[in-house]
């Protein structure tokens, strides 16, 4: 049982002096070696994530001096709610001194094949949201997200899911990249001059060198956004971020290599399969060595649900309300999509605490239809061949429903036909 398997894990904690280390954790390494590898803690903003990085600090599983550090991706369209939690668990976690980051999608304007264009990159934010007053802080109204369909010119769907692989897993690649070079933050991107340098136009003109078959008109449209962003990646002090962040020798990881724990859940077995599936059975990848300890020992939702309900402070969003991730994250499925739009539209008009108006954000319905009304890939506009029925790609793929259908079969109960669950792996 899931509850006999934390206990005896505790058990097994007691018995440090005369049990090996490596059958006496959670972890289970696969290889003695892996356990003197820096360790990285993807944080998801969700209970179950944030169950697993409790239990490691409190188990004294992480090791700041190994080059430790727990990473959290904002995607800048998760709940307000969520943002909250995020910043309770950095904060509870700092007597620990493992370094807590937050990673965020951005693009810089640079040369590429001698031309100017914009890069993808990602810059840390502090737990704050952004504002003039604090230009460290996060965006929460969908600015990261945008500027990635704005980079890429279409929305994501679940067949292509940039979304998951741009704002997550590349940044936090990146970050661990960076982590592991050993230096004091991460160096300025962009050029030096006072203004951005890309010519509309002459990108127009490389995107039909390229066989790009997009109007002018809705080329520059799509693009325009992007453009209007920050155009450098300001240098970055861990320390100005994480007070806790301290110099640590990576001799280990002298060959890039680290371990990665993820906080999936025994009862995930699709995600938990996907994990695996990335890179064989040990899930090696590029040097990452990953771990799924929750899984590993059984832990299911009503265990993460009970050891959430013994602490005093949570994440303050009803735990079947699927709220979590992007609010209204396309993977989510039809049903809950529509309970999450029945929770969502009460606040959509309402200023959110510390925050500030819902509206016109991902918090917002609206957001997600203006979305996918400007960066829908539109086929019959690009000249493309159509095939048989299909002349729009949007958030839910060909010929599947979108955002503004769920608000009209909101008003007409009428079934939508749309993928499972959310299966935003971390
Ligand atoms: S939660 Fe959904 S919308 Fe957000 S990044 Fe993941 S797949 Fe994309």
């Amino acid at each position: 049982m899931p509850t006999r398997a934390i206990h005896n894990a505790g058990t097994a904690t007691k018995r440090r002096a005369r049990t090996p280390r490596r059958r006496r954790d959670p972890i289970g390494y696969r290889e003695s070696r892996h356990e003197n590898l820096p360790h990285v803690v993807k944080f998801s903003g969700g209970r179950s994530s944030g169950m697993l990085l409790f239990e490691l600090l409190e188990r004294g599983l992480l090791d700041s001096s190994r080059g430790d550090v727990i990473v959290f991706n904002n995607t800048s369209a998760e709940h307000p709610e969520t943002y909250c939690f995020v910043e309770a668990c950095r904060s509870r976690s700092q007597p620990y001194g493992i370094p807590f980051f937050a990673t965020e999608f951005q693009t810089y304007e640079d040369v590429h094949r001698g031309q100017w264009t914009r890069l993808p990159a990602y810059r840390l934010v502090n737990g704050m949201p952004r504002s003039a007053g604090n230009p460290d802080g996060f965006h929460w109204r969908g600015e990261a997200y945008e500027e990635l369909l704005s980079w890429s010119g279409y929305v994501p769907n679940q067949f292509r899911r940039t979304c998951t692989s741009r704002l997550k897993l590349e940044p936090t690649r990146r970050f661990i990249r960076d982590w592991l070079a050993g230096r004091p933050g991460i160096q300025r991107l962009g050029h030096h001059h006072p203004v951005p340098q890309i010519d509309p136009q002459a990108r127009f003109r490389i995107h039909r060198k390229h066989n790009g078959k997009m109007p002018e008109a809705v080329f520059l449209r799509r693009h325009a956004y992007c453009w209007s962003r920050p155009h450098v990646r300001p240098q970055q002090h861990y320390r100005d971020l994480c007070p806790e962040w301290r110099p640590f020798s990576n001799r280990r990881a002298d060959n890039g290599e680290y371990v990665t724990l993820i906080g999936l859940r025994g009862d995930e077995r699709r995600r938990v399969d996907r994990v695996r599936a990335r890179g064989g059975h040990d899930t090696e990848h590029d040097g990452e060595h990953v771990y799924m300890p929750l899984d590993r020992i059984g832990i299911g939702r009503d265990d993460v649900n009970a050891f959430w309900s013994r602490r005093d402070w949570d994440l303050n969003l009803p735990a079947d309300a699927g709220l979590s991730n992007c609010v209204y994250c396309f993977l989510k499925g039809g049903e809950n999509l529509q309970a999450v739009h029945r929770r969502m539209k009460h606040n959509a008009g309402a200023e959110w605490p510390g925050f500030g108006p819902l509206a016109g954000t991902p918090c917002d319905l609206g957001w997600w239809i203006r979305m996918e009304t400007e960066y829908v890939r539109d086929l019959a506009a690009e000249n493309c061949q159509v095939r048989s029925g299909v002349e729009r790609i949007g958030f839910f793929g060909a010929r599947k429903a979108s955002y503004a259908d769920l608000e009209q079969n909101r008003l007409t109960g009428a079934p939508l036909r749309m993928p499972p669950r959310c299966d935003c792996t971390e």
